[in-house]
């Protein structure tokens, strides 16, 4: 019969604290665990619906299960250890930006914006006949990043250190609990663009899909993972059978200017990522998504324009272009793209045939909005403190 000790071993040699942690293990490695305690693998479908429906983040709380089995979990160490939001900033446009707290201590930034991302809505969504919220949890995958897009203040911390499945999950439990969400009626979408390139950490961050997919009843189809570009990534991805949509941060209409301003591209070029973006086997109406953050006077004229569209264009799948106008932060020598500029920036991709959105900017004044995520606590006052 499979024991703790096998679980250890499944668990890639994390420290015993950290392993000791209920939250983010799959069901099977729960079923493998409860097995060891002489329990039924029905625990530990109980124990997965309380931390990911009823979100109950202490073991005492899991009345579903016998309190001679907590007591004995307890007394071995076992704990549901969720991540934690540690402090609060509310935009005054409803954004709301988290500190999340993992296991060390150590934060990442998750962020929701209530009535969803300002671009175009999944393109699955139907009119609503009756009123339900919507909104969109932008979620970190990593401490840092070690990517270094010249433009994006998470880049500056480098990487710390790689977020576990259950930290990454924890997130949006953590937020699904403080806004109160109802999953099945509520139409919440994830992006997973927060702090750090998810393809760098791929087996955590996509069994954090998978958990939030299998037990906590988010629809893989409003779920999307940005990626800077890594081509291997991108390829697994195309074989998981649950799996987000795709969006690549482009960024650049070729790789002169890309590599300038980001470095990744020295090691896959453009024509490469979009070549593996096309081995995703696509659902009815999906296309791949381009981001583009539009710097002032770098990668916003017209020309640009049209050397996307032909991207666009010769890409073997269907594609549509996200605009986001670039957010400034402290320390980066950017300028933010003239609004007509961007506004004839995406007319060009419309009139030429692609479809470009163009994305709000959300929570710019907490230093919520995209490439923005660097825990600038000190640099503006916490509008409010939770926990
Ligand atoms: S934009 Fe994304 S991939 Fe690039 S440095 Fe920032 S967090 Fe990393």
């Amino acid at each position: 019969m499979p024991g703790r000790e096998n679980l250890v071993r499944l668990l890639d040699g994390a420290a015993e604290a950290a392993v000791k942690n209920l939250f983010g293990l799959s069901r099977q490695q729960l079923t493998v665990l409860m097995s060891d305690f002489g329990q039924p693998a029905y625990r530990a479908g109980q124990l997965l619906d309380a931390m990911f429906r009823q979100r109950i983040a202490s073991l005492e709380g899991v009345s579903t299960l016998p309190r001679g089995l907590r007591k004995v979990l307890l007394e071995e160490g076992w704990t549901i250890g969720r991540s934690r939001i540690v402090e609060t900033f509310r935009s005054v446009d409803g954004t709301e930006r988290y500190l999340v707290a993992g296991h060390d201590g150590q934060t990442v930034e998750t962020v929701w914006m209530p009535g969803g991302d300002g671009a175009e809505r999944g393109d699955d969504d139907a009119v609503d006949g009756e009123a339900t919220r919507r909104a969109t949890i932008c979620v970190s995958s990593q401490v840092g990043c070690a990517v270094n897009c010249q433009f994006c203040l998470t880049a500056k911390l480098g990487l710390q250190r790689n977020l576990s499945a259950g930290e990454i999950a924890g997130q949006v439990i953590a937020v699904l609990e403080r806004q109160a969400v109802q999953v099945g009626r509520d139409r919440i979408n994830l992006v997973f663009m927060g702090m750090g390139e998810p393809f760098l950490n791929y087996d955590e961050f996509m069994a954090a899909v998978r958990l939030l997919v299998n037990e906590a009843g988010l629809a893989e189809s409003r779920m999307t993972v940005s990626t800077s570009g890594i081509v291997p990534g991108i390829l697994r991805l195309a074989t998981e059978p649950v799996r987000p949509r795709l969006a690549i941060s482009l960024n650049a209409p070729n790789d002169a200017i890309r590599e300038a301003i980001m470095p990744i591209t020295r090691k896959w070029k453009i024509d490469d990522v979009i070549l593996a973006a096309g081995q995703l086997p696509l659902r009815p109406r999906e296309r791949v998504t381009f981001e583009y953050v539009l710097l002032g006077g770098i990668n916003d004229g017209l020309q640009h324009a049209d050397e996307l569209v032909a991207l666009a264009r010769k890409a073997p799948m269907p594609v549509k272009v996200n605009l986001i106008a670039w957010n400034p932060g402290p320390g980066i020598a950017y300028a933010m793209p003239a609004p007509e500029q961007v506004a004839a920036f995406q007319q060009r991709l419309i009139a030429r045939g692609v479809p470009a959105f163009l994305r709000r900017p959300r929570g710019r004044d907490i230093y919520a909005a995209c490439g923005q995520l660097k825990r600038t606590v000190s640099e503006i006052q916490p509008a409010i403190s939770s926990q």
